[in-house]
């Protein structure tokens, strides 16, 4: 059983403004544009949830940015149809395919912690254990988990 339990709405809110989903902080994993931190430096939820976390970032990034492209395609066609230019159009596209997924690179990994965090809400011991490496300072200094057990309590 959860321990406690939020809004999938809420929690993608935040997570769409590179907020922590949980706790709503900017001092969240995220650490610049490409780097991640292993725990929010706020509330100490790990975003490595479980193995293969990954992959739904990379779903979400997948989804976005074909998204974008469909969008990009709709615009392009209706606004230059009948006579659409090839290869502007098709390098526009090309631009938008390179460029969105480094765009949106952190919000994929907020967004898709807040659909694990409403799917699977962390439990007590996980919440716990997030406490316990923030009030130890381990958030906040981004002391990477252990890579077996990252459920596990740190021995000091
Ligand atoms: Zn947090």
């Amino acid at each position: 059983m959860a321990a406690t339990q939020q809004k999938f709405t809420r929690m993608l809110g935040r997570a769409m403004l590179l907020k922590c989903p949980w706790c709503s902080s900017r001092r969240t994993f995220v650490r610049g544009w490409f780097k991640r931190l292993d725990r929010c430096r706020t509330c100490g939820i790990t975003w490595h949830r479980e193995e293969g976390f990954e992959l739904g970032t990379v779903t979400v990034n997948t989804i976005v940015t074909f998204g974008a492209l469909t969008t990009a395609m709709g615009i392009g066609f209706f606004a230059t149809a009948p006579d659409i230019p090839v290869l502007p159009f098709v390098l526009s596209l090309f631009v938008v395919a390179l460029v969105v997924p480094v765009l949106i690179y952190p919000f994929t990994y907020t967004m898709w912690l807040a659909f694990d965090l409403a799917v699977h809400p962390p439990e007590r011991a996980e919440l716990d254990d997030a406490a316990a490496a923030v009030a130890s300072g381990d958030a906040a200094a981004g002391i990477p988990l252990p890579r077996s057990g990252r459920r596990r309590k740190r021995s000091t």
